[in-house]
Formats: C-alpha cells, sequence, structure tokens
C-alpha cells in the first residue's frame, strides 16, 4: 500500500465494506471489474446492460423497458452471480434490517436498501464509470461532489462556503477531503464537500450556467448510484468512487471515520 496506508485502516460499515475481510479495498475493484468484464461478454451492449439491471431493482419487474426471454435470461444469471461474489462485501445487511421498523423502511428507501439492491448498485457504478468516462473527461467544466462524512474527525473542520458547496481549507494534512481534492485539482476538477440535499436544484442550476459540464461524486454505494442516475437524468455525464463503507450519523447512531480508494480515484481520472 501506498504513503495513505495511515487513512486507510480497515473499517466495517453499517451495511456493507469493500474491505471484507481484508486489508485493503483492492480485491473489490479488481472483483467488480472482472464481473463487468463477464457480463459484457453476455450483453455487449453496456447501455442496454444498464437499463436491464437498474430496471432488475424495480416492481414490477422491469416495469417500462421491453424485454426478451434472452435478457429475463441474463439478468437471473447477473443476479445469482452477483449474490456468489459480492456477498462478502454486504455482510451486515439482512441484521441492519432486521433492526429498522417499518416506519422507518417506509420513510427512508436508502437505510431500507436490500441486498440484492447493493450488488447492483455496485455493477451499475462500474459500468457507469465506463460508459461516462469519457465524456465526463471531455467536459469543459467539472465538479466533484466528496461526501461530507470523510471529514478528518480530529480537529473542528476549516472548511467554507464555497460558490456551489463547501470548500476544504486543507486545515489537516491525512485529512481524505484535503487528500481527494488535491489529487481532483490535479485533473482540472473543482472539488467540494456534499451538503446540499437538493442536488436537483444544484444540477439544473449548474446545467444552465456551463455549456459543457461533468460530475464526480464519492459517496456511499446507495447515494452514490441515486446520484449518478440524478446526473443522467439531467444531461449531466457522471463517474463515481463509493466510499470504503457506511459509518455516518444516518447509519450509526453517531459518525464515525470512512475512507475511499484514492489510488482507484486517480485511474478514473488518468
Ligand atoms: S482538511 Fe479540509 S475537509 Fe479536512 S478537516 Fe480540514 S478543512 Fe475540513
Amino acid at each position: 500500500m501506498s504513503n495513505n496506508e495511515n487513512v486507510y485502516r480497515p473499517v466495517q460499515g453499517k451495511t456493507y465494506s469493500l474491505f471484507a475481510e481484508g486489508d485493503d479495498s483492492e480485491h473489490y475493484y479488481a472483483e467488480i471489474k472482472r464481473l463487468v468484464d463477464g457480463f459484457l461478454k453476455l450483453c455487449p451492449d453496456e447501455k442496454r446492460l444498464l437499463s436491464l439491471i437498474q430496471k432488475a431493482g424495480k416492481k414490477p419487474f422491469l416495469m417500462g423497458l421491453k424485454t426478451t426471454g434472452a435478457d429475463q435470461k441474463t439478468l437471473q444469471f447477473v443476479r445469482e452471480t452477483l449474490k456468489q461474489s459480492l456477498s462478502i462485501y454486504t455482510q451486515n445487511v439482512s441484521n441492519h434490517l432486521n433492526t429498522l421498523s417499518l416506519a422507518a423502511k417506509r420513510m427512508d428507501s436508502t437505510l431500507a436498501t436490500s441486498e440484492e439492491k447493493y450488488h447492483l448498485y455496485m455493477l451499475e457504478i462500474e459500468l457507469v464509470n465506463r460508459i461516462y468516462r469519457e465524456e465526463f473527461k471531455r467536459s469543459g467544466y467539472k465538479f466533484a461532489l466528496i461526501a461530507h462524512c470523510l471529514r478528518d474527525f480530529r480537529p473542528g473542520c476549516r472548511s467554507v462556503k464555497g460558490d456551489i458547496e463547501a470548500v476544504c481549507r486543507g486545515c489537516t494534512e491525512g485529512c481524505l477531503i484535503r487528500l481527494g481534492s488535491v489529487l481532483l485539482e490535479k485533473y482540472g476538477i473543482e472539488p467540494y464537500i456534499s451538503v446540499e440535499m437538493d442536488q436537483e436544484r444544484l444540477f439544473r442550476r449548474l446545467k444552465q450556467e456551463h455549456s459543457s459540464i461533468g460530475a464526480l461524486g464519492i459517496a456511499c454505494i446507495p447515494e452514490l448510484a441515486m446520484g449518478m442516475r440524478l446526473c443522467i437524468r439531467t444531461g449531466i455525464p457522471p463517474v463515481g468512487i463509493p466510499l470504503n463503507a457506511n459509518r455516518c450519523a444516518r447509519w450509526m447512531s453517531q459518525a464515525h471515520e470512512t475512507s475511499f480508494n484514492l489510488e482507484q480515484l486517480e485511474d478514473l481520472l488518468r
């Protein structure tokens, strides 16, 4: 591992951890890339595969998308393969769901994300990165929204209000938002700390202000997948990197430090 070793302590999330039982999240990235390569042999049209897996989590099944018997066979194979390959990263989902009240499940669909949906979101994130990466890189204006829970919890964060969201002031050497921001700026991407709840309004505003725009997200798996969908609906090419584990106060009774894979972020941007 690199000199970022100190920020990559393996952590368990409320529902998932990309470390699984290992020392880093590299195995996760190797596995999800291998899976997508395999699924694209069955369904070589990346956008078609993306539509299929986005609809797979919906009820009634495949609403609004015409599918063939071959599509349904592909989906069945995808679901079974994902379950076998990715369950190691989502070991805490069922315990979490068992502790959620019916009211909590109704009020917050993100908290109620099923294990199968986590697997489909993991696949979706990797597929979206492949489909939109070049378009994102060609965009005239590129910005990133980094989950606020990545702030270093030791000092009082010195971030300040920026023109679209909060901006890191780099007060703490090992803070992952500082490290991520430095890397993003190296690739011409404006980094912001995500605190805005109404992202749809933000994206529509930015779309009006810039003729060519790309978005990068760093967030927990369900939030990142939803953010990518919102970008695509708004006409903004998205890419993103999931948090290594979901540990913010929304998921746990209080916020705990988490991380993301900086090397994978750089691979995505090269
Ligand atoms: S380095 Fe940036 S994000 Fe991290 S605590 Fe300091 S100002 Fe906040």
